[in-house]
């Protein structure tokens, strides 16, 4: 495993970096921690800056507006977005999942039409996969895609679409025919959120956001054009969409820890248990440390997951071992921060004695959803049972 970045990354680093330095909003603190739509809107304006930057779909090819990076290119720049501090696109989905799906399996007309206004943040995306009898096993899928002349007819429910409120389009995967094995009669549609019959219901979750919803759709009319791939032959990619998931994007999320985990240890300096400083409260400090070697151990198996695409141009079942290790140990992190901070802890953004204007009392809540989003645990863990340890196929 070589962990030494080379001249060329270390230059693609540095000019990077340059750029953060100077085009990083000085105001992301005041929006940080604000009501989900002005946050939005903020994060907007700031991918539109990377977008002309020339920092957008870094991992795109260049032809379709990215900039045809290597992977330890993307690993970089997860790295020096985390390291200053710098907010989050707002077009997470378009992004990461969808745009790479239509550049693997779209039509020339949907690449020119579509991918550029991901890359800008002008057209914001949802992916209507989950239905409420399909989520782990997804190919269970009911959503009906009828075809009537040059139209598909869709009717039907999705649920838990994160940015369903903001979104333009969706990355829809539908049933266009019921008569053949599940896998098989699934087609991938992309649908225009403007169209009559689509109506976008939210979902409010325990943190009082509303970040995703339900969505129905009534005799919604979508052109043929907008199929993606065959028809019938949607689930080759849907799975295409469902393996970048697990991308890089873990390579930010290490440092995130990082910081959180720095920014614990300054607190528990000052917060008092039992008449001292939690720092000196001997079972604390364990728990401290575990976290911290924890978070150790997540970089260095990052380090060997991107060493080993890196060989083989391949991603090995280490996206399952990340997805599960990531979400479980921010679970185990943010409960060491409840216990640390005690009551205030759980105290939200408006209220004067919240610490960190609520931050903790979110990140505790929000993790809650991470062992479930993109394949709960147990769905990792049966990929690992079934393709790594050649175990018997789970039903
Ligand atoms: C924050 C968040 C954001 C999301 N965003 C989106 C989105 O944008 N678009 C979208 O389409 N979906 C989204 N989802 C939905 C997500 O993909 C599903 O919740 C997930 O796939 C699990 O499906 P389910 O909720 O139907 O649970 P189920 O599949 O019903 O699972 C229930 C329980 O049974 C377990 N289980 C199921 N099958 C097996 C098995 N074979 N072996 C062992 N255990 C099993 C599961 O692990 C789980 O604990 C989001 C979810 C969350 C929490």
């Amino acid at each position: 495993m070589d962990l030494n970045l080379t001249a060329e990354e270390l230059s693609f680093r540095d000019e990077l970096r340059a750029w953060l330095k100077a085009n990083v909003p000085k105001d992301w603190d005041e929006f940080r921690e604000a009501a989900m739509e002005p946050r939005f809107e903020y994060l907007k304006i700031w991918q539109r800056k990377l977008y002309e930057g020339g920092w957008a779909g870094l991992s795109w090819p260049k032809a379709y507006g990215g900039r045809g990076a290597s992977l330890m290119q993307q690993v970089i720049f997860w790295q020096e977005m985390a390291l200053a501090d710098a907010p989050p696109m707002a077009n997470v989905l378009g992004l990461g999942l969808i745009g790479p799906t239509i550049i693997a399996f779209g039509t020339e007309a949907q690449k020119t039409r579509f991918l550029r206004k991901i890359l800008s943040a002008e057209e914001i995306w949802c992916q209507g996969f989950s239905e409420p009898d399909a989520g782990s096993d997804l190919a269970n899928l009911r959503c009906e895609g009828r075809l009537e002349g040059d139209h598909y007819v869709v009717n039907g429910q999705k649920v838990w679409n994160s940015y369903g409120w903001a979104a333009d389009w969706c990355e829809l995967v539908v049933r266009t025919d019921p008569n053949v094995p599940k896998h098989k009669g699934i087609t991938m549609l992309l649908v225009d959120m403007k169209t009559p019959g689509v109506e976008v219901r939210p979902l409010r979750q325990m943190t009082g956001e509303t970040e995703f919803n339900e969505i129905f759709f009534h005799d919604v009319r979508v052109p043929v054009e907008n199929l993606v791939g065959k028809v019938n032959e949607g689930w080759a990619a849907a799975i295409g969409t469902l393996m970048h998931e697990r991308g890089t994007f873990g390579a930010g999320l290490q440092i995130i820890y990082q910081r959180n985990m720095a920014r614990l240890i300054e607190l528990s300096r000052t917060i008092q248990h039992n008449g001292r400083p939690a720092a000196q409260d001997p079972l604390m400090r364990q728990k401290l440390a575990q976290c911290y070697a924890e978070i150790e151990i997540m970089r260095m198996n990052q380090m060997r997951a991107f060493s080993r695409i890196n060989a083989t141009g391949v991603p090995g079942p280490e996206g399952s071992i990340q997805k599960i290790f990531w979400s479980e140990l921010n679970q185990r992190f943010q409960q060491v921060a409840q216990e640390l901070l005690g009551p205030y802890g759980q105290l939200e953004g408006d209220d004067p004695h919240a610490i960190d204007k609520g931050a903790w009392s979110y990140g505790y809540l929000r993790t809650r959803g991470n062992t479930i989003e993109a394949g709960t645990s147990e769905i990792q863990r049966n990929i690992i049972g079934h393709f790594v340890l050649g175990l018997p196929k789970s039903y």
